[in-house]
């Protein structure tokens, strides 16, 4: 295996800057490994973790709220927050290994893009934000009287995040640091499925230098602790990652409460756009890249694959070719030369089961893969369909698993009504060697995110999320600053 080493966990509740039991006995969360299939009806239990409740989400809020007025927040200069959230990265960096291989191990991503990828990209967040900390400044306005006013960006207090089990510490690390370097207090509730890389990191948050209940973890279930945060009159801010389903609950749960400030990332049905003036090599990579990449599990996956009439033929060999290489790379996620996991868990591995068995029922054409593979875990072939028609439900919904489509178009214009043909809005991707028609493209593509020549690339420096229902609001980059600030404008008659 890739990884030899023992990691040593503690399980509870993070409150305050202790590791508490939740305050009713809580839930018993089984954590499964998702390459194995060994032991219960789901598989193999790799640990069992408490899940806290109502009373645990408040005991939370309120260490979150008092830390807020008297430790961090305004209290405390921009400079020293940067410095803790260096030292954060710092710890981050120092256990790279460790929180690689958690990851692999409750995710079932390959530990070769846990390590090289995900943890240095996490790494890479904090340190981005904790320089940010210092930078946040208002403006001074000509007010028309000849006087002036000036803006403030000021935190909104106590921030609830609640995120999705696909990568779990970059989304952990992506909500927290902007949250935490803009004065905020932060409750994080990663996902029920995949619990144990925020566990190691919430162990970290003293060691850093935060004081006591800035940063507070509660695991649980969705409908008891991300409900009661969603819910909770005292909590300022919900920042979410997830599905759109869950995503409604929330604005619902924003609206009955506190009417609390809400941004959400949602899902995607990105396409991905090859003309016939594409490198063909390069655009069967990224195009692969693009929707196998931790098993089809993310967001901007680009499950639909247009493609130009003149170069489709050789395209889709090529893409076969490469698809075929990839599934005699699928592995245990800790073998070297596994670039191919199983799916997160039994309830996923059923669902994307059920998508390709339904684009098989409604009359699309199985390219290659479109089974399951082995009997250890949950394990998908890498699939592609073609023959398809825009009605299929594999062409209309989010499926978050290794399948695609393949459809070849003839012109820009028709390709473009195609791409924008989705409830969906979060990015697009353009392979083409033509300059000006990227940017005409990437102009008419309802996405938040385009990548020409790329495929799910996202840069730390650049704004990220959703048009129409993929989401509100954008992380990253300097826009996810004013996510988690609210202006104050001062008026001077003096
Ligand atoms: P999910 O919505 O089922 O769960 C996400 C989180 O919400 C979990 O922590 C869950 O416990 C919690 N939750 C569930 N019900 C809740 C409720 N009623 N109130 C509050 N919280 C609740 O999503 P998932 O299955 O974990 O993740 C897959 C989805 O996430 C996909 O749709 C995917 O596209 C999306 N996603 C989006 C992005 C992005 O940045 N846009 C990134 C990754 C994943």
């Amino acid at each position: 295996p890739l990884y030899k080493g023992s990691v040593t966990l503690k399980t509870g509740l993070f409150i305050n800057g202790e590791w508490v039991d939740p305050v009713d006995g809580g839930d018993l969360i089984d954590v499964f490994d998702p390459a194995s299939r060994c032991g219960t009806a789901s598989g193999k239990v790799i640990t069992t973790i408490p899940g806290g409740g109502q009373q645990d989400v408040d005991n939370a809020v309120k260490a979150a709220k008092k830390a807020f007025k008297t430790s961090w927040g305004l209290k405390v200069p921009g400079s020293q927050r940067g410095r803790i959230l260096s030292k954060f990265a710092d710890l981050l960096e120092n256990y790279a290994d460790e929180l690689a291989a958690l990851m692999s191990l409750d995710v079932g991503k390959p530990f070769s893009s846990t390590k090289e990828f995900e943890v240095s990209t996490a790494v890479n967040v904090v340190r981005y934000f904790g320089g940010w900390a210092d930078k946040v400044h208002g403006k001074t306005i000509e007010t028309n009287d000849k006087k002036f006013a000036y803006t403030r960006h000021e935190p909104f207090g106590v921030v609830g995040e609640i995120i999705p089990w696909n990568s779990p510490l970059i989304s952990a690390v992506g909500k927290i640091a902007p949250a935490i370097a803009t004065g905020n207090t932060v409750i994080l509730k990663p996902s029920e499925i995949t619990p144990l890389t925020t566990l190691f990191i919430a162990d970290l948050f003293n060691d850093a230098g935060f004081p006591p209940g800035v940063l507070n973890l509660v695991n649980g279930y969705g409908h008891t602790v991300g409900s009661a945060l969603s819910l909770h009159p005292n909590v300022d801010k919900i920042s979410f990652t997830g599905s759109i389903i869950t995503g409604r609950n929330i604005l619902k749960a924003s609206a009955e409460s506190n009417l609390k400030s809400v941004t959400l990332e949602l899902g995607g049905k990105s396409p991905t756009i090859v003309f016939d003036d594409a490198v063909l090599d390069q655009a069967i990579k990224w195009a692969a890249h693009g929707i196998f990449y931790n098993m089809g599990q993310v967001c901007i996956a680009g499950s639909r694959i247009y493609v130009q009439e003149g170069i489709y033929d050789k395209f889709l060999e090529g893409f076969t070719a490469f698809t075929e290489e990839l599934t005699s790379a699928t592995g245990q996620p800790f073998e070297a030369g596994t670039r191919h996991g199983p799916q997160v868990s039994k309830g996923q591995f059923d669902r994307v089961m059920g998508y390709i068995s339904s684009g098989k029922s409604e009359g699309a054409k199985v390219q290659i893969g479109g089974e399951s593979f082995g009997q250890e875990g949950y394990f998908i072939k890498p699939t592609v369909f073609v023959d398809v028609k825009p009605s299929m439900k594999i062409m209309q919904e989010e499926i978050f698993g290794p399948v695609c489509a393949v459809v070849k178009f003839k012109t820009e214009e028709e390709v473009t009504e195609w791409a924008n043909d989705t409830t969906f809005g979060l990015a697009a991707n353009i392979l083409t060697e033509n300059s000006a028609r990227a940017i005409r493209m990437a102009n008419a593509l309802e996405a938040g995110v385009i990548y020409v020549n790329n495929a799910t690339a996202g840069d730390i420096n650049v704004p990220f999320g959703g048009y129409k229902q993929s989401g509100i609001g954008r992380e990253m980059g300097e826009e996810a600053l004013h996510a988690y600030t609210q202006v104050k404008a001062v008026h001077l008659n003096i």
